[in-house]
This record gives structure tokens, sequence and C-alpha cells, in this order.
């Protein structure tokens, strides 16, 4: 299954451009503008629905804060890196007249990434959250966690450490990579459930190894009674606190993230700058 198709020739026109506050982004982001209006392009001032493609200039982090923060938007994305490597980026700022090339083109690819959804259901209401990356449910005040994980409507077990990431296929390279997860090619949507610290003792027994689902599994966290209060929710390192929390279910969202890939970008090939 590939989430990876041709594009077809979208005209692009409005392009708005959002930077993080790092000195070098800072450097780039009058040079881009003018090299994009001596191109021809309306560069916004401020974002609104008719924008066709967004550039975000840092890392990804930035990345993500930018699609946090125009919540979940259907223009393209495109990224200048500035960070470190970046997974979500493709060009670093002395390809700019390159990256203008293909945007005039139309010569690139749209990856669509798909978000995560988690439903959270406490005594008081209900909310529902998006991550790109991952939900995380941790201890508050990095107390351990006790969390009941269920997979389909059959409960697996009674999680105890430091807790649980439910990374999408995405976030394989990030938190989840770090607490000892596999790397998913994006060519997959999984879902996958990655234990941080598990305890393994006579008094708790726990999967000290991460599992890996189809799209469609039901995934549903619910901390142990007397923990309710004390477990805090991360998604994609933004954090929420809830009172009375009863149940968290997880699956992929409806949303979708369309990514500008250039003919350069190489999944595989930047796993192997970034870890070996
Ligand atoms: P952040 O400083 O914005 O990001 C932490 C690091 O994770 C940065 O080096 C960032 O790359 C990298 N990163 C983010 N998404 C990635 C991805 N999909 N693949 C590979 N690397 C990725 O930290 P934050 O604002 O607290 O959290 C943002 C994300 O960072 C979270 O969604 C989580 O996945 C990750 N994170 C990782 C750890 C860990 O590994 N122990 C801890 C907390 C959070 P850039 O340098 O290019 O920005």
């Amino acid at each position: 299954m590939s989430n990876k198709k041709v594009a077809k020739n979208v005209e692009i026109k409005n392009i708005f451009i959002k930077s993080n506050s790092n000195a070098s982004s800072k450097k780039v982001y009058p040079l881009l503008m003018d090299k994009l209006i001596n191109a021809g392009f309306n560069v916004m001032n401020e974002f609104d629905s008719g924008c066709d493609l967004i550039i975000s200039i840092g890392g990804d982090g930035s990345f993500l804060k930018n699609v946090h923060d125009l919540e979940y938007p259907d223009s393209i994305f495109v990224g200048i890196n500035t960070g470190h490597l970046g997974f979500f980026q493709d060009v670093i700022p002395s390809e700019i007249d390159y990256l203008i090339d293909c945007i005039k083109k139309s010569n690139y690819e749209i990856q669509n990434i798909l978000p995560l959804q988690a439903n959270i259901r406490t005594q008081l209401r209900d909310y529902t959250l998006h991550s790109i990356n991952e939900f995380a449910m941790k201890g508050y005040k990095n107390k351990t966690v006790h969390l009941n994980l269920s997979i389909d409507n059959k409960h697996m077990e009674c999680f105890s450490g430091d807790g649980i990431i439910i990374s999408s296929s995405t976030g394989s390279t990030a938190y989840n990579y770090s607490a000892g997860g596999s790397i998913i090619d994006p060519r997959l949507n999984l879902i996958q459930v990655t234990p941080i610290a598990p305890l393994n003792s006579n008094a708790y027994r726990s999967l000290t190894s991460s599992i890996i689902l189809p799209y469609k599994a039901k995934v549903i966290v619910t901390p142990e009674n007397q923990h309710q209060n004390t477990t805090i929710f991360l998604a994609d390192a933004i954090q929420y606190k809830y009172e009375k929390l009863y149940s968290m279910e997880i699956s992929y969202s409806k949303h979708k993230i369309k990514l500008m890939r250039l003919e350069s970008y190489k999944f595989w090939t930047k796993v192997k700058e970034k870890f070996l």
C-alpha cells in the first residue's frame, strides 16, 4: 500500500510562509519572499483557506507546531530545513531556487501523511485530539502509570512503567524510535504501541517490546481507577491533563496532511543519514 501519488499539476498561486524564530530561519524568510514574488507568486500576509502552499522554515518540531497552529489545513506543505536533519523537509536554504523551479513546473509528488486521532472520555465531557507523530500517556510528575491496554475490544495487559507511546508510521522515527520502537516505511500506515521503561517484577508484568497493529486497529487505553487523575496525555509533545479520565481511544484520523516531496527525497537515505 503506497501513500504517495503523482501530483496532477495543481497550480500553486498563493503561498504562506511560516518560519520559526531561529537566526538562520530569520535570514531565509526575506530571501524566500523576494524570490517567490519575483517568480510571480502571491505571498500571503495571513493564512486563509485560499492558500495553496505553506512553506515551513525550521526543523521537524517547527513543522509539527505549524500543522497544529494552522489546525490541520487542506493546503500543501513543504519544508525548508534550518533544524537538524528534518524528516518533513525536502530542501535546505541553499536549494530555494531548486524548490521554486519544482513548484513552477509542478515537478513534485504529494505524500499524504495520516495523523492519529484520540477520542478522550472523562467524567465531565469528551474531547478529540489529533497528532502527527504520536500520542503518549505518562504519569503526572513522573509517577508510575498503570494503564489497561485493549486491542479490538480485547484486554491485552495492564501496563506499569513510565508510559506508553502510540505512534503513527510518520512518528516511528521520533519519540517511538528513542524508546526502542521500530522504524516504519512511510508507504505503510500502521499503529505502533511502544512501552517506555516497562516494569517487570513479581508485582507487575508488562510487554517489553513494541507491538505493531494494522491501520484499522481499535486501541483503547484506560487508566486504573485509582490513577485516573495522575495520567498526562501528550499529542506531539503538547501536554494535556484531564480530571476523572475514563478512556482514550486511538485510531487514524480522517484528516490528511499533504506534503510536497521533490524528486531528491528518499526516506531510507534520511534514515541512514540521521541514525547511522
Ligand atoms: P522538539 O525539540 O521539537 O523535537 C525533538 C526532536 O525530535 C528534534 O530533533 C526533532 O527534529 C525530532 N523529530 C520530531 N519529529 C520527528 C520525526 N517525525 N522523525 C524524526 N525526528 C523527529 O521536541 P518537542 O516539541 O518536545 O516534541 C516534538 C516531537 O519530538 C514529538 O512529537 C516527539 O516525537 C519528539 N520527542 C522525542 C523525544 C525523544 O526522542 N526522547 C522526547 C520528546 C519529544 P528537528 O531537530 O528537526 O526539529
